[in-house]
C-alpha cells in the first residue's frame, strides 16, 4: 500500500518563489517517488475566510491551478483537485466540529494574529475572547476563521494521508489535526483516522527569504517574485533588493540582507558561481550590482519557462477542466468513502 501524500496551497494570489521551492517543487518530485500516491489541491474553502470578491476567488483558482500544471504537478500522475469539487469535505467539516473545542481554537497563534488584523487591535495579551467580545459591533471575527483548523483537518482525514508536506508555519494546525483524529476515534472505539505526519521530502525545509531584507517571502509581505513575474518586473525586483554599504573588511561577517540574497542564490544558482561571489565578499571586491544581475539571470532560467506555460495554460480551459475533474473524481471516492463510515460510527443512518 503507497503513503498518501496530502496538501493544498490557499487560493489567495498568484504564486511566488517561497511557495515553489518551500512547496510546489517538492510536489514535483514526490510524483516520481513510486512510494507516494499524491494528492494536491487549491483550497478555495479556505480563501473564503477573507471574504474575497467572487469573481478574484474565482480566477485566483485558476490562476493557481494553471501555475500547480505549468510547475509540473501531473494530473495522469497526481491527483489534482479544487477543494470544493469535493463536498464531502464539507460535510465532515459540520460533523467533526462537534468534537471540536471553541477554546482550542481560539488558542492557535494564527486565528489570535488574523482575527486581531480583522479588529484592527495591536496587543500581546492572550485575552483574544474578551477583545473579540468586547469590539464595537461592525467589525467581526468571521466563525469560518476560528474553524479553519476544523477544515484543515477535514481536508486530510477525509482523505487517511500519512503525509502532509507543509511548512513549519503550519506544524501548530497539524498537532491539531492529530487531536482531533485520536479524539475521534477514542470517543467512538474505532480506527478510522490515521494522524498524519509533516513531511519534507529530501532535505531540510527551506524557508524563502524576502527581497526587502525582512525574514520570508510572503502574499502579504508584498516582497515576492512571482512565478508568472515578466522579464523586465524580475530583474526590477532584483536589482531593488535591499544590501547594504558593502565589506569593509575581509571575511567580514554577512549582514541579514545580503544573507538573503546568497540564500536566493543558493536556490537558484550553480555552486561555483555561488562560491565567486562568496569569495569575493571575503576579499572586498564583491560588487552588489553584478550579484544581483547574476541572481536575475538564473532566477529567470528558472521562472520564464514556467511563465510561458503558465500563459499557455491558462487559456486552455479544456485542459484544465479535465485535469479537475479526473481529480475530483479521484477525490470524491475516497472522501465519499470516509465520509460513509464517520456517518455510520456517529449514527446518522438511513431509514430507505
Ligand atoms: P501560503 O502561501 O502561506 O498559503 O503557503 C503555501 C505553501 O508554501 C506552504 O506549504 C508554505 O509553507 C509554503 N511557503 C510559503 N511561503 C514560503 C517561504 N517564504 N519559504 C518557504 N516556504 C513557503
Amino acid at each position: 500500500m503507497k503513503e498518501i501524500v496530502l496538501s493544498g496551497i490557499r487560493a489567495t494570489g498568484n504564486l511566488h518563489l517561497g511557495n515553489y521551492y518551500g512547496a510546489l517543487r517538492n510536489f514535483v518530485r514526490m510524483q516520481d517517488d513510486p512510494a507516494y500516491d499524491n494528492m494536491f489541491f487549491v483550497a478555495d474553502l479556505h480563501a473564503l475566510t477573507t471574504n474575497p470578491d467572487p469573481e478574484q476567488l474565482h480566477a485566483n483558482v485558476k490562476n493557481i491551478l494553471a501555475e500547480y500544471l505549468a510547475a509540473g504537478l501531473d494530473p495522469e500522475k497526481s491527483t489534482i483537485f479544487i477543494q470544493s469539487d469535493v463536498p464531502e469535505v464539507s460535510e465532515l467539516y459540520l460533523l467533526l466540529n462537534m468534537h471540536v473545542g471553541i477554546g482550542e481554537l481560539m488558542r492557535t497563534a494564527s486565528f489570535k494574529d488574523k482575527a486581531r488584523k480583522a479588529l484592527g487591535i495591536k496587543s500581546d495579551s492572550d485575552d483574544i475572547e474578551k477583545e473579540i467580545i468586547g469590539t464595537d459591533s461592525n467589525k467581526r471575527v468571521n466563525a469560518g476563521l476560528l474553524t479553519y483548523p476544523t477544515l484543515m483537518a477535514v481536508d486530510i482525514l477525509i482523505q487517511k494521508a500519512h503525509k502532509v508536506p507543509v511548512g513549519k508555519d503550519q506544524e501548530q494546525h497539524l498537532e491539531l489535526t492529530r487531536r482531533f483524529a485520536r479524539r475521534f476515534n477514542s470517543f467512538y472505539g474505532v480506527e478510522l483516522f490515521p494522524e498524519p505526519q509533516n513531511f519534507n521530502f529530501g532535505a531540510n525545509a527551506v524557508k524563502v527569504p524576502g527581497l526587502d531584507g525582512s525574514g520570508k517571502m510572503g502574499k502579504s509581505e508584498g516582497n515576492c517574485i512571482y512565478l508568472i513575474d515578466d522579464e523586465k518586473t524580475l530583474r526590477k525586483k532584483v536589482m531593488r533588493a535591499v544590501t547594504d554599504e558593502g565589506p569593509k573588511t575581509p571575511n567580514q561577517p554577512v549582514s541579514q540582507s545580503v544573507e538573503n540574497i546568497f540564500t536566493l542564490m543558493d536556490l537558484a544558482c550553480a555552486p561555483d558561481v555561488v562560491k565567486h561571489y562568496r569569495d569575493a565578499y571575503a576579499d572586498c571586491s564583491i560588487r552588489y550590482g553584478d550579484m544581483k544581475k547574476q541572481l536575475a539571470e538564473d532566477l529567470l532560467k528558472i521562472t520564464l519557462p514556467i511563465r510561458e506555460r503558465i500563459l499557455d495554460i491558462q487559456n486552455d480551459d479544456a485542459y484544465l477542466a479535465r485535469a479537475v475533474k479526473i481529480g475530483a473524481e479521484r477525490a470524491r471516492e475516497r472522501a465519499a468513502a470516509t465520509l460513509a463510515e464517520a456517518r455510520e460510527i456517529m449514527g446518522i443512518r438511513k431509514f430507505y
